[in-house]
């Protein structure tokens, strides 16, 4: 079988959200950056995204607003759908967990649990927050009965539920979330291990208060927990398309994914309970699950009641898309939290893209477009040993061996690096000197070739980071990017062709201004 890569990030919608935020856009920015990759080293990627619809949240916020929850969330996923095409995700799938198909595969996946002897009847008594959707375990010694994250009220629940044998599954559990590459980074691992020590528990996997879901075949009143629920998306959305035997064509189409990027707040859901559930219905288990950080806005957490809530889309109508999301690629170690700040994105983005890169091509593409009839000039082949032409082997091995290891950040790093190692080469020969000799012409044509090539490995290295940005770096240099050639094999120092025609620069990134 063909090498298969699935990529996935499934917004989970909730009452304060009526299109994505900035963790979302995150979260799907940087699947799509991997997703492009593995698209241009030659593996077949099925990237989906799409929506959680289910659960009391969703029927709670439909009611508020007077509408059924299914046109609420007509609304809602046509919003989400529109915008990732405006962030210029090249997304396969769009899943909706409200569609039939998905129903179909809940179904399938139940009666596969069910075979396997782990659903019971039971009373299900606890503390519950809506905006989680989850039970919280709440300190005796507390008053406040409030949910940490949401700070709402937590409800108390007492009614009689289906459970889910997660407790069965203790060993198998500890045993996943501790080889070496299941959990990253390191601190989320240690989390799920010492949570998994306390003991797992069996959980409720249905509602009866609960109208906005998939009913319970054989139960009245029961529709499935919007969590056993909403984790199958990720199976149902690979036979999106069937109309039976659904559960089955996902599993011979691609499943198990090789990675799941989720916000570290459901790592819990996806690298523990979802792991079971596989187990318990015969099904391999996800090959990594990966809990990114939170964002956060010049040093504080973001919230309404604040009033500081960054919303994705100005920034995408003020700056364009490629700035922000080199901002949130390279200046976030994924992983790790991370922080949005004015001042610093437009600084980065200043001197990251428009001066060192941007300035890099245009200055040199003027340079040789003066010197030698509106061309590359020609390679000369004249250095015994081409510095610039080792840092670019360099930065082309260092960047594959990250973005392979997901480090998305060090990767963009790179590329930058390269950017200014080609800047500096480019100072330290004053090109713009020797041509006023004439016996310097050779050797002036070798360092403006070598530097126009650098750049175009730059140009390419960039595709699955800014593929805007990319596209233009590429024309700026005569469109020599070819689709039909592996993009591996393209990284090969040299292959720009000498004499070919440049044509007249314009600037690929536009200097921003920073308004306090
Ligand atoms: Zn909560």
């Amino acid at each position: 079988m063909s090498p298969f890569f699935l990529a996935f990030s499934i917004a989970l919608l909730n009452a304060f959200n009526d299109k994505p935020h900035l963790g979302s856009v995150y979260t799907t920015i940087i699947c799509d950056s991997i997703a492009r990759y593995k698209r241009l080293a030659g593996e077949e990627v099925i990237f989906i995204t799409g929506v959680d619809e289910h659960g009391l949240k969703i029927q709670r916020t439909a009611n508020e607003k007077g509408i059924a929850p299914k046109s609420h969330c007509d609304e809602i996923s046509e919003v989400f759908n529109n915008n990732w095409k405006d962030w210029n995700i090249s997304f396969d799938k769009f899943i909706r967990t409200s569609s039939k198909n998905h129903e179909f595969v809940v179904n399938e996946f139940y009666e596969r649990v069910k075979a396997s002897d782990d659903i019971y009847m039971g009373v299900q008594k606890g503390w519950y927050c809506v905006g989680c959707e989850e039970f919280k375990d709440n300190p005796e010694n507390s008053s406040t009965y409030k949910c940490p994250i949401h700070q709402k009220n937590l409800e108390w629940k007492n009614e009689e539920n289906l459970f889910f044998r997660l407790s069965k599954y203790q060993k198998e559990i500890e045993k996943i979330i501790n080889e070496p590459s299941f959990i990253e980074p390191i601190e989320r691992k240690n989390e799920i291990i010492n949570f998994v020590s306390r003991g797992l528990k069996d959980f409720s996997i249905s509602r009866t208060n609960v109208s906005w879901g998939i009913p319970v075949p054989g139960y009245d009143n029961h529709t499935f927990y919007v969590w056993f629920d909403a984790l199958l998306g990720y199976v149902s959305a690979i036979s999106s398309d069937a109309t039976e035997h659904s559960l089955e064509k996902s599993i011979y189409g691609g499943w198990p994914a090789d990675v799941h990027f989720i916000g570290k707040d459901i790592l819990r859901f996806h690298a523990v309970y979802w792991p079971a559930m596989l187990i318990s219905a015969n099904m391999k288990v996800p090959k990594k699950v990966f809990g990114h950080g939170f964002l956060t806005r010049e040093g504080q957490k973001m919230g309404k009641s604040l009033g500081n809530v960054l919303d994705p889309d100005l920034l995408l109508t003020k700056y364009g898309n490629d700035p922000v999301r080199w901002y949130l690629i390279k200046d976030i170690s994924l992983g790790n939290d991370g922080d949005f700040q004015d001042k610093r994105f437009v600084d980065i983005i200043n001197n990251d893209l428009a001066n060192t890169i941007g300035n890099l091509l245009n200055r040199t593409s003027s340079m040789s477009r003066k010197w030698f009839d509106n061309k590359v000039p020609n390679n000369e082949k004249i250095l015994s040993e081409n510095k610039l032409e080792n840092f670019a082997k360099i930065a082309v091995e260092n960047y594959i061996n990250n973005f392979d290891n997901y480090k998305l950040d060090l990767a963009a790093n790179e590329v930058l690096s390269l950017a200014i190692n080609t800047n500096l080469y480019l100072n330290d020969n004053q090109p713009w000197l020797l041509i006023k000799e004439k016996d310097n012409l050779p050797l002036v044509k070798q360092i403006i070739y070598d530097v126009l090539e650098s750049t175009r490995i730059i140009g390419l290295l960039l595709l699955p980071l800014l593929p805007e940005l990319s596209t233009k770096i590429n024309e700026q240099l005569g469109s020599i990017y070819r689709e039909e050639i592996p993009w591996k094999k393209q990284l090969i120092w040299g292959l720009l062709v000498s004499n070919s025609s440049l044509p007249k620069p314009t600037p690929i990134i536009n200097k921003l201004e920073y308004e306090h």
